[in-house]
């Protein structure tokens, strides 16, 4: 099981959303990063069928997706960023609507359907109306329907959208849970939504790959360069002008502040301890503006 991006390209009017996307891959749980607008959407729809590329292909084991069509979509799950749900359907009928679109049989959605409820935790209100729901549950119907099927390809656009923290680790749980043996694809611009989950990261700035790694590999080209320095409130203004230093996060205990920055060498002048980097620190590195 593969899929091959090769050169992907689209263009809306003179907006160019995608300029040459390549990537390969396979099973496992792939992060693709990066800040809203960067393009995540417009490749999460060519890769569904929703939209055409410009130019580029994408390939599953070789063959086109475009040629494979319905056999194609047959192998895909998919749960669109925005919330598509009938507000008036309860969660089951929604899942036998969806069911229903994807040609499945009956008998065999009815035997799907009470699984995957219980996959997310909604059997207690498989009978409820959707319109009674909290966003958590809303995003966890979505992923429902987009594994009913039991897809080889699971597309995830932004799945913890609009969740308060601890929602976004139960989502966060049940796709791992939920992704063995597929080729699942997460977007999010949320660096914690695939920073203990995705095998790989794909960091994707203005349209182009920018990294292509595991979390591992990308956090060690940080290795060395990350710190944390304490410095009076008073200080703050030098640091944020200096060049040499790019900050992230600060947090203050009194008149001390702990900034925590990325820089070449230790650094000179400030009382600096050195700190394991994260995909926070890369994500920074690559997104500072
Ligand atoms: P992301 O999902 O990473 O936030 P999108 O794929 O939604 O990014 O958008 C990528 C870029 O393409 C953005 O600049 C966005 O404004 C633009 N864009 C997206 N959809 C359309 C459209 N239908 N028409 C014109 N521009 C679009
Ligand atoms: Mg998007």
């Amino acid at each position: 099981m593969e899929l091959e991006v090769k050169e992907l390209v689209k263009h809306y009017g003179k907006k160019q959303a995608l300029k040459g996307i390549n990537a390969s891959l396979t099973e496992g749980v792939y992060g693709f990063l990066g800040p809203n607008g960067a393009g995540k959407s417009t490749f999460m729809n060519i890769l569904t069928g929703n939209l055409k590329a410009t130019s580029g292909q994408i390939l599953y084991d070789g063959e086109d997706i475009r040629k494979l069509g319905r056999e194609f979509r047959g192998l895909l799950g998919y749960m669109p960023q925005q919330q598509a749900l009938y507000p008036n359907f309860t969660a089951e009928g929604f899942l036998a609507y969806m069911a229903a679109l994807r040609d499945m049989k009956r008998s065999e959605a009815s035997k799907r359907i009470p699984q995957v409820l219980a996959k997310v935790g909604l059997s207690e209100v498989a009978g409820d109306k959707i319109k009674s729901f909290s966003g958590g549950m809303k995003q966890r119907l979505l992923i429902a329907q987009a594994v009913i099927a039991d897809p080889r390809v699971l597309v995830l656009d932004e799945p913890t959208a609009g969740l308060d923290p601890k929602q976004r680790i139960a989502i966060r749980n049940l796709i791992s849970e939920i992704a063995a043996g597929k080729i699942v694809i997460i977007a999010t611009h949320v660096v914690t939504d695939v920073e203990s989950a995705a095998n790989r990261i794909l960091l994707i700035r203005e349209g182009e790959l920018v990294a292509d790694a595991s979390r591992e590999e990308m956090v060690t080209t940080l290795s060395g360069r990350v710190f944390e320095l304490k410095i009076p409130q008073s200080e703050l203004k030098s640091l944020e002008t200096n060049p040499a230093y790019l900050m992230g996060n600060i947090s203050r205990e009194r008149e001390t502040l702990f900034v925590r920055v990325i820089c070449d060498g230790k650094p000179e002048g400030y009382e600096a301890t050195p700190v394991r980097p994260g995909l926070e620190d890369v994500y920074l590195s690559y997104f500072r503006e």
